[in-house]
């Protein structure tokens, strides 16, 4: 038997010119962080792709659920699950119908198969016409009922002669995409457990961010039910490398003397420029480049072009809004897609839902919301909220604490 293997394809990687070989280290260190439980003995850099050599006796259907747990991983475009052989022919043969017949039972039987060869070396003498044809002999031989298509086949039998070996497959599940964690600096996410900020925070680990995160919690003026939600919501991240700390700071009773000290419709604006003061501290603290928010525009009241100036203007740093441009179901769709949808629906009393007014301000004026909000004194609550943060840590091998 060939020793089984995970094939990471990753394509935007292979675009970064002298960086690459960098982006291929923090891809390998985030899936070896990530596999650490799995039954694998090593991860190694093989032409333009990362190869995982799965321990010995490990059956399809673990190999397969090691492979699906790659897919989620920001960097990884495919993962083909397959075999390492030698460079000779009957080992090409032997292995191509051990990886034909796995593929087809995993999608329920087949009824057309191509083979498709490539050698990245011309010292293996025969070229990959002639290995397509001979395999293809091969397999048509021992699924003579199977017919070869070369247009869209139901399962593809890969043969990659590469260096001193050879490796094939003919299964490849679609990864995540994007970029490894860890190769784009690092953000500060605000935070809520409700459906919109998770998936701001999804994008920009996607794009290569280490991401943490801030909540802010109505405790003590609520329970710390929202800080359940946002944990579980944080362990779904933690599984694909995509958080590193969160930040819970409790919050309430701030939010209640900002309702007894400013005018009521510009609470909502008071409570996020607030939030964002808190957040750039914290960003400072962590070496932070940028903050995350899920606002998407004219969601809802707090979301108008004038109020976003007005809390954009709380911070220098800049602030991201992925979704800014993102209908309601398209995030809902996507928060389902990355699972922490049914988690953010379910209810929870949070600081949103706190001292919030009967009709808030839509079109704040930058003056006003500086003049009310000189009652504040924000000199003493923003190193105070910021002492008061409590961190939570999770797995992400991108991050070291400063
Ligand atoms: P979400 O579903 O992300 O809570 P939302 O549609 O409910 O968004 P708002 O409540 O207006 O919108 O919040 C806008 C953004 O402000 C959120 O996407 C999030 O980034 C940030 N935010 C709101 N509440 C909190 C909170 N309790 N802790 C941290 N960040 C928050
Ligand atoms: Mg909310």
């Amino acid at each position: 038997m060939f020793q089984r293997v995970c094939l990471v394809h990753y394509h935007e990687i292979g675009l970064k010119g002298h960086n690459r070989a960098s982006f291929e280290v923090r891809l390998l260190k985030n899936i070896e962080f990530i596999l650490a439980s799995y039954p694998v003995v090593t991860i190694k850099r093989i032409s333009g792709r990362l190869c995982v050599f799965i321990k010995e006796g490990v059956d399809y259907g673990s190999a397969c659920a090691l492979a699906d747990r790659i897919t989620h991983i920001p960097g990884v475009a495919r993962v083909s699950c397959g075999f390492k052989c030698p460079r000779e022919l009957e080992a090409f043969y032997q292995a191509a119908g051990l990886a034909l017949s796995e593929a087809a039972e995993a999608r329920g039987g087949f009824e057309s198969f191509k083979v498709s060869a490539r050698r990245n070396h011309t010292d293996f003498a025969i070229d990959s016409l002639q290995m397509n044809q001979l395999v293809g002999a091969h397999l048509c031989n021992l699924f003579p009922d199977k017919a070869v298509r070369m247009k869209q086949p139901d399962i593809t039998v890969s043969v990659e002669v590469v260096q001193s070996a050879a490796y094939v497959y003919a299964r490849s599940l679609a990864g995540v995409g994007g970029l490894p964690v860890g190769s784009s600096g690092r953000v500060i996410c605000l935070l809520s457990a409700g459906i919109d900020s998770p998936v701001a925070l999804w994008r920009l680990a996607k794009r290569g961010a280490v991401c943490l995160a801030v909540h802010f919690s109505g405790r003590p003026q609520t329970s710390a039910a929202s800080e359940h939600l946002v944990e579980d919501i944080a362990r779904v991240f933690e599984a694909s490398g995509c958080i590193a700390r969160i930040y819970v700071v409790p919050f309430g009773d701030h939010q209640r003397q900002i309702a007894a000290l400013v005018p009521p419709g510009l609470r909502v604006i008071m409570y996020r420029r607030l939030m964002m003061k808190v957040a750039e501290a914290l960003a400072a603290r962590e070496h932070a480049q940028a903050l995350v928010t899920g606002e998407s525009l004219g969601q809802v009241a707090s979301q108008t072009l004038e109020n976003l100036a007005v809390t954009d203007a709380a911070v220098s740093l800049p602030v991201f809004r992925p979704l800014i441009g993102t209908d309601k179901q398209e995030i809902i769709d996507e928060a389902q897609r990355i699972g922490t949808f049914a988690i953010s629906s379910q209810d929870a009393p949070d600081c949103c839902t706190l001292f919030m007014p009967r009709s808030p301000e839509t079109h704040a004026k930058l003056d006003q919301v500086i003049a009310a909000e000189s009652l504040l004194p924000l000199d003493e609550w923003i190193p105070r909220l910021v002492e008061a943060a409590e961190p939570h840590d999770y797995a992400c091998a991108a991050y070291r604490p400063h």
